[in-house]
Formats: C-alpha cells, structure tokens, sequence
C-alpha cells in the first residue's frame, strides 16, 4: 500500500479515484523538472535534458514501459496522445472501416455519453443510421448487469455486417467488468474489428491486452492512473497493425517516423506501432505528472498483487453496505466481475446526497439514475488498493448507515 506517496484530501475518505485519482506526491518535482528545463533551455529542451532519455522528442517513450505492464502489451503497442474521446475517434478512424453490408456496431448498452456521441457522430460522418446500425446489448429483464451468452449471440447474429465491437472494459455505471477475452475473439470469429474503452478498467483491474487481442483500445490517464486532471489519454494498437502503412489514419507530423520528422517533407510515414497515431507534439506538461504516478504500479507489485488488495477492500465494502437496509447494490456480487468500484442503488431524488457525504467527510460520485428507471440515484464508491485503507472502508460503511440506513 502506497498511500504515504499521495496527498489526499485532509479529513475525508477518499473513495472517489474512479473519477480523479489523488495527486502523486512526486507530481510536482517531475513537472517542475520539466518547467526548469524549458527555463533553462528554452527550445533545445527538445534535444537535451537531464536524464539518461535527453529532450523531450521522445518523452512519450518515458511512459511506455510502465503503460504497457499496467495493461499486458508490449511497449510499442501503448502510448499517451491527446484525450480519450478523440483518440477513440481517432482509432475509428483506422478501425471502422465500413465495406459493403458490413456496417454495424456492437457496444453495451448505457455506454458513457461521450462513448455514445462518439459512435453516433461517426455513423453519421459515414452516412449511417444509428437506429439501423447501431445494435446495443442491454442487460436481461430485471437484472441489472450484461451476460457475456448475450454479447457473444448478439456478435453472432449481426455476424457478417458487423463491422466494429466497441466494448467497455469495466462499465463506468455498474461497475461490471466484462470478459474482454471472449468478447475479443467473439468479435474476430464474425471477421469484425474489436476495439476497448478503458477508461474505468485501466489500473483497477489486471489487463491482458497483447494477449486478448483486440485491435485497438483507448483510456483516460485521470482515473485510477492518477495522472492530474485532464492528463493526457492513453492507447493501444496491437502488433499486428504495427507496420501497417495502409491503414487509413489522419495523420499527422508526431505521428511521423521521429528518424526523419524534421526533414519536413510531404510525404506521411508512420512512426511504428501505436505512436504512429500520435498527431500533434507531444504535451510534456501535461505527461510530466504521469512520470510520477505510472511507476506506483510497478513498485505496489504490479497489477496483480493490487487486484488482490483490491479485491479485499471491495469485498469489504460490499459486505458493509449489504447489511444497510433500503440501498441496493448493482455492482455484481462475484469478484471476478467487478474491479475496485462498487455502484449502489439510492431511492428517492436526493440531488444533495454527494454534498452531504462529503460534509460528512466521504468523497463519492453520485448521479441520478438514467438506466434503472427508478426515481433514484447511485452512488460509486472506489476503494483504490493503492492508497484506501481497511478503517476508511469501515469508515465510509458507518457514514452511510447513518445517513441511508
Ligand atoms: C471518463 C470516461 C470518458 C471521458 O472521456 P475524455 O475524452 O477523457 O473526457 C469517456 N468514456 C468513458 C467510458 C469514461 O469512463
């Protein structure tokens, strides 16, 4: 547990790293390093810095290994470029390729608005209907998480028009961590391309994604990689695409082989593998606290020694609010299921509730309900292994069960 190398807010539980994960206390002193070499430097920061990597030319290197071992690739399958929403737009680029009768789109139903505007505003941009083109999976009747059987016999019968899977990795919502594995392979049995949001699974729960093989993937770095507001996003492209020049793509001078960028010819050649979807220079300020917060991972034992802690608090949690009468937990109850976040029904319209707990020092999200149908709200609660403890899961139980029960 590395909880001594955070600042967290004084006197509050902080449960609320599925949102925005705490500062590093090393963020500082790693921008700082940055503002005093372009200080000192000015432009020839470019090509010259104090450590053993130089300039900042290569910076999106620096966090290449540590990405790549927190979600099981090789460290030319990662890199970190812009944000989330536009890298996946940017991969749908690449990776929704309409041809002929394949068309359509697979994804969870209830997907996080930006996911949904994102898909929607592409199928319009290729000329599509969404209604006709995009086909989402909803939970059954009653219940209210995704069956796998579900996804895979949608995958199936949409079958030879199914041009793109794009699936979520743990659902922002209902905290459901899905079997990326078997929806990966579902996706290529039919001949479509797969690609992952994960924006909530991406060091909350081991990822395996060289392995599962999906052909590409996206993330925020602001959640449990703790990377500072806004930080730039991370993404995947599996090998297989590394050298692939014909892929469409738009492109750009960063994505350009970095051997002959500043040649500044017309001609495009992509970097290889995933840094050849970068775009624009490379934003050192807004990487620079990433330096801080990704090696965390590796010293805590790495992504499975976490899960196991992570797994022992979430348990805890969940054993804790069960016992508080009236409040329902949506979040499945199999560990294998979930990651750190634990999402539970609220009745009632309770638009203070996130205000109140926070005066009464627990820092949680809360929204209204939009999927459910009731006329309540969920609460999400993230017990992070990296820095939540035993006595502020208990803790938070207690503030709940004053309040809620
Ligand atoms: C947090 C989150 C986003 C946010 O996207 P940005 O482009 O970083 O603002 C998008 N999708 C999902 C699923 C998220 O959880």
């Amino acid at each position: 547990m590395l909880r001594h190398r955070f600042h967290l807010p004084e006197d509050k539980i902080y449960l609320c790293g599925n949102s925005l994960g705490p500062q590093p206390k090393a963020a500082a002193e790693l921008l700082g390093q940055e503002l005093d070499s372009w200080r000192k430097r000015g432009v020839e920061g470019w090509w010259q810095g104090d450590g053993p990597e130089g300039g900042w030319l290569g910076f999106h290197r620096r966090v290449a290994d540590d990405l790549a071992a927190i979600v099981g690739a090789k460290p030319e399958e990662v890199t970190v470029a812009n944000a989330l929403t536009v890298n996946l737009h940017l991969l749908m680029v690449s990776f929704f390729r309409v041809r002929g009768r394949r068309c359509k789109v697979v994804m969870e139903a209830g997907a996080f608005p930006s996911d949904q505007h994102a898909i929607i505003s592409q199928l319009k941009f290729h000329g599509l209907d969404p209604e006709q083109c995009l086909v989402e999976v909803a939970p059954r009747e009653g219940e209210f998480t995704i069956r796998t059987e579900d996804i895979v016999q949608a995958i199936n019968e949409v079958g030879d028009e199914l041009a793109l899977v794009l699936w979520t990795g743990v659902h922002y919502y209902t905290g459901q961590f899905f079997d990326l594995k078997t929806i990966a392979a579902a996706g290529h049995a039919v001949g479509a391309m797969v690609g992952f949001d994960l924006a909530h699974a991406v060091g909350n729960v081991p990822l395996s994604l060289h392995e599962w093989g999906p052909d590409f993937a996206v993330w925020c770095s602001y959640k449990y990689l703790n990377g500072g507001p806004g930080a730039p996003g991370g993404l995947f492209v599996h090998q297989r695409h590394a050298d692939d020049e014909t892929l469409p793509r738009f492109a750009g001078w960063w994505g350009h082989r970095e051997s002959d960028r500043f040649l500044m010819r017309r001609d495009f050649r992509p970097e290889q593998g995933a840094a050849g979807w970068q775009i624009s220079t490379v934003p050192v300020i807004g990487m620079a606290p990433l330096l801080a917060s990704l090696p965390l991972f590796a010293e805590a034992g790495g992504m499975d020694a976490l899960r196991q802690r992570s797994m022992e608090l979430t348990a805890r949690l969940h054993t804790g609010i069960a016992k508080i009468s009236g409040l329902t937990i949506i979040t499945p109850a199999d560990p294998n299921a979930r990651g750190t976040q634990l999402s539970v029904y609220v009745p009632g319209h309770r638009p203070d509730l996130e205000h109140q707990l926070s005066a009464a020092g627990l820092v949680v999200d809360y929204r209204q309900d939009n999927l459910l149908g009731g006329d309540g709200g969920v609460l999400r609660l993230a017990p992070a292994p990296l820095y939540a403890s035993e006595e502020e899961v208990d803790a938070a139980v207690s503030i709940l069960e004053k309040m809620l029960g």
